[in-house]
């Protein structure tokens, strides 16, 4: 799985496209408005790449998917207020095309420099993105000479811009590597794949089960222990027979969270105490209660202070520890207690030498509420992606990039 990278290849004078995920939050959704991004984080992440690869004196063709446009027609999802930002972060310009392969890109590539930077328009405004069209991804390889690929975000999907390019660009016999995000992402969460350190803590929380069954399974298989909270721990509390009021419970769940309990009651951490409000509102009235005595007209929306004890406890003396999902409803502060309570324990286990591992959307989101992502061993860019890969599947982005 060792995947070549930027730094393994000779970047001078060469043509490189980019495969970044510039896939960022945008101001509005109406194309009569200014559009503008509202959160650039994505956009720093593929700094080092870029600034690499310039550095090396290369020209640079990047590209990305922005949103879910249905087709070139929704222009609310032109690549023109990244443009705008990356030349700011930058401080140098950003040539704008408004296709994603075509004559006026070839035109524009043909007249790049050593230091350029061209930015492609949204690579779903095509339909062969996601349908992974040969044509498509050949018409990509055809404008450089090197592929890189930094969109750690998207690898878990077979697209034109992320797998097929990479084969495309194999096939005309240039090389396919990863940028720097991408192998950072790769090697720190490879730390909890391959050969990972024990004791080994897995925590678990967020909204769904459904969506995590075969995480939660490769988990118990590798981990020495599993934590669970959030939204989740609440089916568990209801498969082993306790009330748990209005709170969100996947009944479909139950019979897999019975058989997990059966077979892996050992290593599985349960809430023993939790936040329970009437409402999912700022301003409501909430209590603490032992679970057992969550009152039937109120629902779970934090773990409690025994709860956030026993899972300190738990993490003492762990080697690694990997954390997926939100404890409770961390949007809310007044239900966001626990979840900053255990970034906190986590923070500082980081800085006793734990390799402290976070992934999924919500969860990276929630450690940068906290102020404590740089604490961290490593926050995933990649919600989907990092679950995918903690999973143990293989990502097609990753796969069909050149091995070392
Ligand atoms: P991630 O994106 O990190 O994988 P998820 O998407 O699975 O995490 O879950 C995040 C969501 O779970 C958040 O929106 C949070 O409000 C919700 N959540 C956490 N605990 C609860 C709870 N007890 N009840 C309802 N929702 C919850
Ligand atoms: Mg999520």
């Amino acid at each position: 799985m060792e995947k070549q990278t930027i730094k393994d290849i000779d970047l001078s004078g060469k043509k490189v496209l980019t495969r970044v995920d510039f896939n960022v939050p945008l101001s509005s959704q109406d194309p009569n408005e200014d559009i503008f991004v509202t959160d650039d984080t994505r956009i720093l992440a593929a700094i080092p790449t870029i600034n690499f690869i310039l550095n090396e004196g290369a020209s640079l063709i990047l590209c990305s998917h922005l949103g879910r446009p249905r087709s070139a027609n929704d222009t609310q999802f032109a690549m023109r207020p990244v443009a705008l930002r990356l030349e700011e972060l930058l401080g140098r310009p950003v040539i704008r095309v408004n296709e994603v392969v075509g004559s006026e890109v070839s035109e524009a590539v043909d007249k790049m420099q050593a230091g350029q930077i061209i930015l492609l328009e949204n690579t779903r405004f095509l339909p062969g993105e996601k349908e992974n069209d040969p044509d498509l991804a050949h018409k990509l390889a055809l404008l450089a000479d090197v592929y890189v690929n930094d969109a750690f975000g998207s690898a878990h999907r077979a697209h034109a811009s992320t797998e097929g390019v990479a084969r495309a660009m194999r096939a005309k016999g240039g090389p396919a590597v990863a940028g720097l995000l991408m192998a950072k992402e790769i090697s720190a969460l490879s730390k909890a794949v391959l050969n990972p350190a024990h004791p080994y803590v897995a925590i678990l929380g967020g909204a769904k089960i459904a969506d995590k069954i075969i995480l939660i399974e490769n988990l118990l298989r590798v981990a020495d222990r599993l934590l669970i909270g959030g939204g989740m721990a609440n089916t568990f509390l209801k498969a082993q027979g306790y009330e748990v009021g209005d709170s969100l419970v996947e009944e479909e769940a139950i019979p897999e969270a019975i058989r997990l309990l059966e077979t892996e009651s050992e290593k599985i951490l349960l809430p023993v105490d939790a936040i329970v409000a009437g409402e999912v509102k700022a301003d409501t009235e909430v209590a603490e209660v032992t679970i057992g005595d969550v009152p039937a007209d109120k629902m779970i929306l934090d773990i409690g202070l025994v709860t956030i004890q026993h899972f300190n406890g738990a993490l003492q003396g762990a080697k690694l520890v990997v954390w997926n999902g939100p404890m409770g409803v961390f949007e809310i502060q007044r239900f966001a207690a626990g979840t900053n309570a255990l970034a906190t324990i986590l923070a500082g286990l980081a800085s006793q030498g734990t390799e402290v591992i976070v992934g999924g959307g919500d969860s990276a989101a929630a450690v940068a509420q906290a102020g404590l992502a740089e604490r961290m061993s490593h926050v995933s860019t990649g919600g989907g992606a990092s679950l995918q890969f903690l999973e143990g599947k293989s990502l097609p982005g990753i796969e069909a990039l050149d091995d070392k």
